[in-house]
């Protein structure tokens, strides 16, 4: 049997891994047992795992395997932050994770899919188009692979905080991305609290309100414009689910829980969404719901169609929030010398959406039109 053939045990939960081994005629203990080994002490190799039973031992290296995706590449940022470019299948897809070390924290940004269908008009993914959801254990994978890297370096915590803010739409992978956090918060895996693992949507109303029903993560929702009319400009999924909806939604997770705060992103772009007007919209909108506002300084990469606000206006723009009694804070850019930062992960994947050649399309359109306009 290949390894690839062997089921790979990075894609169980608790609940299925301990189904996986009563199937198999062993005993659920089994199972706890086994995700220590594998997701707290990072071994993945059967024969170490001394607890187990021989025969037990002979099942797994026999039919499993503890497998990751194929390391691409991996950067180094001058501010410490790292990126993996993971290769995720025998063809040409790549994803990328990302670790931002700060004073008190380690925290890791994890992708959900190869590419991603939302086409937010600001964000490199979007311009490469999608390929496919990731798996669990492809999810798992990200977070198994940085832990023990730390760990291994002599880290004494590891990853201590997870953002689902990498490629991808995490809750259009609900199922995967809901499994994959089962783990995180797992005792017997990665026992990380309930406040330090982040669902970052662009605002999939139906599968919010699923969310709350499931699990107890925060959410962080990309709002990024006050109104309608800019936010279908910018978030086209707005014109499925407008803000009203949104908001309806984001209300109805805080509600009736008095540590659930929603975190607002906000990307601010020059000219488009960073007046004193936007700021006092944006206010009146989110004012009466538990919450903080991050604002994201837009990350450029090639060919992008926005700049970033200038220091003055994002300033200003904090100000005036913070007046009205909205906790905002300024994200740094970070890891932005190697397209590490918000919104610049663009693993190489092949397009199955074909979206990426049309985009393409468009901007030799638009610099032709350039041309013939000089
Ligand atoms: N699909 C999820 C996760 C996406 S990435 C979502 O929309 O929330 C995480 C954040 O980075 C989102 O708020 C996204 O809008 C923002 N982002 C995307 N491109 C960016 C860029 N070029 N500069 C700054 N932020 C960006």
């Amino acid at each position: 049997m290949s390894v690839t053939e062997k089921v790979n045990l990075l894609q169980f939960n608790r609940a299925a891994l301990e189904s996986f081994f009563v199937v198999n005629g062993e005993k659920p203990f089994r199972a706890r047992q086994l995700m220590q080994w594998i997701h707290q002490r990072g071994v993945t190799d059967f024969d170490r795992m001394t607890d187990m039973s021989k025969n037990l031992r002979a099942f797994l290296n026999e039919h499993c395997c503890v497998q990751h995706p194929r390391i691409l590449d991996q950067q180094l940022s001058a501010d410490g932050t790292r990126k993996w470019l993971l290769g995720v299948d025998e063809s040409d897809n790549a994803i990328e994770c990302v670790l931002i070390p700060e004073k008190s924290r380690m925290t890791l940004c994890v992708s959900s899919q190869v590419g991603c269908t939302l086409n937010c008009s600001f964000c490199s993914t979007a311009k490469q188009g999608f390929n496919r959801n990731l798996s669990v254990a492809e999810i798992v994978a990200q977070l198994h692979l940085a832990h023990h890297s730390l760990l291994a370096e002599g880290h004494p915590t590891g990853v201590t905080n997870v953002v689902m803010m990498g490629m991808g739409e995490p809750l259009l992978n609900f199922d995967a991305v809901i499994a994959a956090i089962d783990l995180m918060f797992d005792d017997f895996a990665y026992s990380l609290s309930k406040r330090r693992v982040t669902i970052s949507t662009a605002g999939v109303v139906p599968a919010m309100e699923k969310l709350d029903q499931v699990t107890d993560v925060a959410l962080a929702v990309s709002l990024h414009a006050p109104n309608d009319r800019l936010r279908n400009q910018l978030v086209p999924l707005n014109r499925k689910y407008p803000i009203r909806e949104l908001l309806r939604a984001c209300r109805a997770y805080v509600d009736g829980y008095r540590s659930r705060k929603i975190t607002f992103e906000y990307v601010m772009l020059d000219g488009m969404n960073d007046s004193l007007g936007h700021a006092r919209e944006l206010v009146e909108l989110i004012g009466g719901i538990p919450c903080k506002l991050n604002l994201i300084p837009f990350n450029p990469y090639p060919d992008a169609l926005y700049r970033c606000s200038d220091q003055a206006t994002i300033d200003r723009f904090r100000e005036y929030t913070l007046s009205k009694g909205i906790v905002t804070v300024t994200r740094r850019p970070r890891g932005d010398d190697i397209d590490a930062a918000c919104g610049q992960l663009a693993g190489d994947f092949h397009d199955r959406s074909r979206r990426s050649a049309r985009y393409q399309l468009s901007l030799q359109q638009i610099k032709g039109a350039n041309v013939a306009q000089r």
